[in-house]
């Protein structure tokens, strides 16, 4: 994909994230792989629903800009690391979503409670430590918490998911507040119980087996 094709995804990306209620105000940041070692990412103190292409930044994977004439994302260290640690991922997003966020502040993670995310996600979502918003302490410490997985909880402060595309990571970060809601609506009716082991396996390897249909359908039009 061109950088300019990916500009132009990431910023629709901000759009469709506040049209479903994952990001208000300024709060929370995206971004997209471009190669090996370098990234795009939004500026920060911008709303992302009125980010233009030429506002993102080209950043390398140290935390030094290479174009771009904002500020970058206070988070740019936390998107920088989970690229240099995981190859496979192409997209970051970082929201502070409601339900999500309130499950960070108690330091609850998510257990999987749905079929649905048994078999686009297939784990728990589980809670970082506390560590210090825009620092490399925090990146490290959310390498580290979400290892292989697709997203992961920040102690006190909110979701990351991540993806092969900018499409899957923001599906993810809709699944984790959504299963977060659906954990706390659960509780107030009698107990969230969670999925077994062996359930959440099965469906998750359905899942992949029948990968490129189940995306289609999960799939935003970006
Ligand atoms: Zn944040």
């Amino acid at each position: 994909m061109s950088e300019q094709e990916l500009r132009r995804k990431l910023v629709a990306l901000g759009k469709k994230a506040f049209e479903y209620g994952l990001l208000r105000g300024t709060w929370g940041n995206i971004s997209a792989r471009l190669n090996k070692d370098s990234m795009l990412i939004t500026p920060s103190g911008f709303e992302k629903a009125a980010l233009r292409p030429s506002d993102l930044l080209l950043m390398d994977l140290q935390g030094n800009v290479l174009r771009g004439r904002w500020k970058p994302s206070s988070e740019a260290p936390m998107h920088s690391l989970i690229y240099r640690a995981r190859e496979d991922v192409k997209a970051v997003m970082h929201t502070h979503s409601y339900y999500a966020t309130a499950m960070a502040v108690v330091g609850q993670e998510i257990p999987v409670l749905t079929s649905e995310f048994a078999s686009a996600v297939g784990h728990r979502v589980p809670v970082t430590r506390y560590a210090v918003s825009g620092t490399w302490d925090l990146a490290e410490e959310v390498v580290r918490a979400l290892g292989s997985g697709k997203a992961v909880l920040l102690r006190n402060h909110g979701v990351v998911a991540v993806g092969d595309s900018l499409e899957e990571a923001f599906q993810t970060a809709l699944l984790v507040e959504d299963e977060a809601r659906t954990f706390f609506l659960a509780n107030s009716m009698g107990y969230a119980k969670p999925l077994g082991a062996e359930d959440v396996k099965e469906l998750r390897e359905a899942y992949l087996r029948n990968y490129g249909q189940e995306k289609r359908r999960l799939t935003l039009k970006l």
